[in-house]
């Protein structure tokens, strides 16, 4: 039964939907619901809206200045490490994924993108424009105003910070709603923001599905001057198609099928705890999991067999146990999905190795023999299921590798350096790895092409497209 409440946060305040309604949060490890959650609807993100507009129209946030904006955002970065645990065991508890990494990455991660995003803005230049005729020119990065930032369920805390750090960092107000199966560490976060002084209506929660409910209500709000998504590829096509009818700048972070390429003059040991770590982490249940690996024909089997070794030893269970490595599936759902992908895959003719699991676990899944065109090597599972397909050479590799119309990340295994970079040059994704899986630098770019997304954010690029530059021109000339 839910014990507990989840409320919308909507000008500093902790609200329930206006029509009362609520539904119910549903913990993947017991699969029965463990909290109640505001269920909002158009007019619940009409009074977010509204809000956020106020604070960005008439607020101080927009108008405090770099310094004292960042000192509150780091304030906020305290307090997250503050009630990290708490933070933690929630999205634990929510969408299933494993306490150590919600504890160890997730909530060291949030606090990161706080500290970081609030130091970028405040130390980052602007142009100024040397002119031969007489006048000055200058950027001022102006924010944009009220951004609409729409948060995907596989790793709540840390995909909602890393949408809502820059955003306030560069003076924006925010309208955050996060996925519906993984809704509460967002009004911890929110509640957190007010704790830290950060003013009411700058960063707001509202609670319900996406599709007819608060998300698309949301992407087709007229207030809203920014959106920053993050989930599959089709609903990112409904999102730019809402955005376009007000001219909306958006930026989606996308579905991949990313390729990691196994070269045989590879460490193996290296390689296979790659290629582990990016197939079956956070239960495959990440954009940026390597999926498809494609391995040089000498060393293929040894692969084989070695990954799925490396998969076996890995400790599947209750999410909550500090020892757990695999947690369930994150919804009934998503369950069934990515189970009927491994049906569908034992009827296109794969081997499978692995694959089994009680309740919504599924442990990790090695599948071989697999048919270039079979939907479990052409589409996002996004569980803990990874093909492995040998190649004959590089230019092999490559083309197999960009045989996809995602491009969201590619991991390459080889010890030859001119390799790596020759590779890495020609594959066709946002970010490549090169003998390591998930490093991120928030100064770099980070995002998709094709089907994997629209744009980058990252450092300078969340500048760019957090704020509205302003070009000044001054004559000088005094005539
Ligand atoms: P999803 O597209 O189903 O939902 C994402 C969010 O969009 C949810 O909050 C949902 O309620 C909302 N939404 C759904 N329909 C909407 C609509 N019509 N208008 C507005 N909002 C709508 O994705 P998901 O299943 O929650 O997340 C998994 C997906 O996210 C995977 O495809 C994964 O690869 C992707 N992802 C991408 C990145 C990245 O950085 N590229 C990171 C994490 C996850």
């Amino acid at each position: 039964m839910a014990t507990g409440f989840v409320a919308h946060v909507i000008d500093g305040e902790l609200v329930e939907s206006v029509r009362g309604n609520r539904f119910e949060s549903v913990d993947p490890w017991t699969r029965a619901p463990w909290t109640e959650v505001a269920l909002g609807d158009r007019t619940d993100v009409d009074r977010a809206v509204r809000a956020a507009r106020a604070a960005a129209d008439q607020g101080p946030w927009p108008r405090m200045g770099h310094t004292e904006r960042g000192r509150l955002l780091h304030r906020l970065a305290d307090l997250i490490v503050a009630n990290g645990d708490l933070l933690a065991r929630t999205d634990t508890t929510d969408m299933g994924r494993p306490v150590t990494s919600t504890v160890g990455r997730d909530v060291p991660r949030a606090a990161a993108n706080f500290r970081f995003f609030a130091d970028h803005a405040r130390l980052t230049p602007a142009e100024a424009l040397p002119s031969d005729h007489g006048h000055h020119a200058y950027t001022r990065y102006e924010p944009a105003g009220v951004v609409a930032a729409i948060a995907p369920w596989n790793l709540p805390l840390m995909l909602s910070s890393w949408k809502i750090a820059p955003a306030l960092a560069w003076g924006n107000t925010v309208v955050l709603k996060p996925a519906e199966q993984s809704p509460a560490s967002a009004t911890l976060l929110a509640r957190l923001a007010l704790e830290a002084g950060i003013p009411p209506g700058v960063l707001n929660v509202v609670h319900g599905p996406g599709a007819d409910g608060v998300g698309q209500a949301l992407t087709e709000h007229p207030g809203i001057d920014r959106i920053t998504f993050t989930g599959e590829s089709a609903t990112g096509r409904a999102v730019s198609t809402a955005a376009a009818r007000h001219h909306v700048p958006v930026s989606l972070e996308l579905g991949g099928k990313n390729a990691a390429l196994v070269f045989a003059d590879a460490d193996l040991d290296v390689a296979v705890r790659t290629a582990a770590a990016a197939a079956f982490g956070n239960a495959g249940q990440m954009c940026l999991s390597g999926s498809r690996i494609y391995v040089e024909r000498p060393v293929h089997g040894e692969f084989v067999e070695r990954l799925h070794a490396a998969g076996r030893a890995m400790t599947a269970g209750d999410p909550g146990d500090p020892a757990t490595e695999i947690g369930p599936l994150a919804s009934a759902a998503h369950h069934r999905k990515v189970t009927d992908h491994l049906t569908r895959a034992r009827a296109d003719g794969c081997r499978v190795y692995g694959g089994d699991g009680s309740g919504w676990l599924v442990r990790p899944t090695v599948l071989t023999d697999v048919p270039r065109h079979a939907p479990v090597q052409t589409r996002e599972v996004f569980g803990p299921v990874a093909t492995v397909t040998p190649f004959d050479h590089e230019e092999d590799a490559v083309r197999l590798a960009n045989d996809t119309p995602f491009g969201l990340s590619a991991t390459v295994c080889t010890t030859d350096l001119s390799r790596a970079h020759r590779v890495a040059a020609r594959l066709r994704a946002g970010t490549v790895w090169v003998n390591c899986f998930f490093v991120r630098d928030l100064r770099a770019p980070f995002g998709g092409v094709g089907a994997s997304g629209v744009g980058r954010e990252g450092g300078l690029f969340s500048r760019d497209f957090f704020t509205e530059p302003k070009t000044v021109v001054i004559d000088i000339a005094g005539c």
